[in-house]
């Protein structure tokens, strides 16, 4: 038989090969016909003490290398699976209800990290993913697979964020039977520099675990019994990727300074532990987007203090000492989560709607972010009076505590026009080229990514922004996805900007960039443009 192939949608780029590793089975959510509900619930309680001795050997494990603190944390997991009312929930689930043990795991898991999720107790409720985490573990182990061997293309249905960040570190491509480009996973996936499909189809899950599969994640392919030629194809892109990856690594200590001695900060967007250890890895210098909104598009209230908080841990407690940009939550547009459905405000506008969740996100920020060099960041602004708005909410809940710095995002035209006013009242400003781009050209959200920001009415923009910024002497940074761009990233360096915030996997990639570049003949560059866009009389500031 010869190759076939299913059509899916590309969700991050990039070509690989190697075995699948399939999560999920449809069909396995009920107990199997024939099979006894009472063995299956031991088996279902088995599968929990397995969980409970394996973390146990890894807080072990920790607790010799001298990292007690990580294995007080692993140690909860050892109680949560070993808990009795979970375990007698997951029996109630197999015998009473008949579902099948791996479900009943995740069902029971489900139901005990929401109840931890509402408590008012931070730390509790910072436990909600590691039940969940303790469930998934254990259905793996019924289902006669070991969870953490991901070395490979994981196939499955759907995945949340927090099994992509739990897996996707040592995965080579992740390809989803349903799934949208947009979903949290795709970002992610793209973030790390993971090749991805999405909306494979029910077919995706014929694959048998172990079988040879290419994901080619340019053109949305997931390829069953590759040809030869296909296997090369993959590998030698996988390799190339490796590779670059590799010496970008190798290079984090070089500073990120153009041949001719100009600094340039290069910070990383990131909104999981997973995309900050990598950007780590390559050498970021902090966070310059954390977008709160992600972990929550899902949500279908404004979320709790404690569930920001559980969120936000994970990646703020790795900042000690570094900047950490967290910016308020941009609901709204292709990022409306189930309780905002109707809205058509968006950004900081929609956020001042509700006064108490601005107060409560601020809270959570400045409580997670402590230790931090932390900055907040305020999405869609278009006037000083938002943020004079958030400057007094912020101001009521520092409690003592050091008052962040507040920094604005440009990134709609009005705000562009506007920057001097905007620059006089904000700490920084953040430039998003997507959003920027989209309004100014009309463009589709995905196609403005990339090139069309060396358009001369976007850099017109970009310029008075950089300038207003300067004139008050304020930095200027650039978060959108142009910061990481091969032709625009030299001509954003040459018009000034301070700072480049950009995807975790592309960190090296900019770093080495901006090394390989002339600051002086990158202005001139720049300068040749501006001639263009009638702002060839710009005073240097
Ligand atoms: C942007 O618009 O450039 C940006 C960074 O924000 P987001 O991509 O989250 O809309
Ligand atoms: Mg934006």
């Amino acid at each position: 038989m010869g190759e076939k192939a299913l059509q899916g949608v590309s969700a991050a780029p990039g070509i690989t090969v190697g075995a699948a590793v399939v999560l999920d089975r449809p069909g396995a959510a009920r107990v199997a016909l024939g099979a006894d509900p009472e063995a299956e619930a031991i088996r279902a309680r088995d599968a929990l003490h397995r969980v409970a001795t394996d973390l146990e050997d890894i807080a072990s494990a920790l607790r010799r290398e001298g990292r007690g603190e990580e294995a007080d944390i692993i140690e909860t997991g050892v109680l949560m699976a070993m808990d009795p009312q979970l375990i007698a929930r997951v029996e109630t689930l197999v015998v009473d209800a008949g579902l099948g043990p791996a479900e009943a795991l995740s069902e029971a898991a489900e139901e005990t990290a929401l109840e931890l999720s509402r408590l008012p107790d931070a730390m509790l409720a910072e436990r909600a993913d590691d039940v969940r985490s303790v469930g998934r573990r254990a259905a793996a182990y019924v289902e006669g697979r070991a969870r953490t061997a991901t070395d490979g293309v994981l196939i499955a249905t759907t995945l949340g964020p927090a099994d992509v960040a739990e897996l996707a570190p040592t995965a080579k491509g992740i390809v989803l039977a349903a799934g949208g480009v947009t979903a949290h996973a795709a970002i992610v996936a793209r973030s790390l520099g993971l090749p991805m499909v999405v909306g494979a189809g029910p077919e995706l899950l014929d694959i048998q675990d172990g079988e040879e599969v290419v994901v080619d994640g340019d053109r949305g392919l997931v390829v069953r019994r590759p040809d030869p030629e296909r296997v090369d194809l993959a590998r030698g892109d996988a390799e190339r990727r490796r590779l670059a990856r590799n010496t970008a690594v190798a290079r984090r200590d070089q500073p990120a300074e153009t041949k001719d001695g100009h600094r340039v900060r290069v910070l990383a967007n990131a909104s999981t532990a997973a995309e900050l250890q990598e950007a780590t890895k390559q050498g970021a210098e902090g966070v310059g987007l954390l977008r709160t909104e992600l972990l929550f598009l899902e949500a279908s209230e404004w979320p709790s203090q404690a569930q920001q908080l559980s969120s936000l841990r994970p990646v703020l407690s790795r900042l000690a000492g570094r900047t950490a940009t967290v910016r308020l939550f941009d609901f709204g547009a292709d990022k409306t989560p189930p309780f905002l459905r109707g809205t058509s405000a968006r950004g900081i506008d929609l956020l001042l709607e509700s006064p108490r969740a601005l107060t409560t996100q601020l809270a959570a920020i400045v409580e997670a972010g402590a230790g931090t060099d932390l900055r907040i960041l305020i999405p869609m602004v278009t006037s000083t009076t938002q943020l004079a708005a958030v400057r007094e909410a912020l101001d009521g809940v520092l409690d003592g505590r050091p008052r962040p710095q507040l920094g604005a995002m440009i990134e709609t035209p009005e705000a562009a026009l506007g920057a001097g006013a905007i620059a006089q009242t904000a700490d920084f400003l953040s430039i998003g080229t997507n959003d920027l781009t989209q309004l100014v050209l009309g463009l589709d959200r995905e196609q403005s990514r990339t090139a069309p920001v060396m358009d001369l009415r976007v850099l017109g923009l970009i310029t008075a922004t950089i300038d207003a910024a300067h004139a008050a002497r304020i930095l200027v940074d650039v978060c959108g996805e142009a910061a990481s761009d091969l032709k625009a990233m030299p001509v954003l360096v040459g018009l000034g900007v301070d700072e480049l915030s950009v995807a975790a996997a592309r960190v090296g990639q900019a770093r080495q960039q901006v090394r390989e570049l002339n600051f002086v003949a990158a202005q001139q560059e720049a300068e040749k443009l501006l001639h263009q866009t009638g702002h060839a009389s710009r005073e240097r500031v």
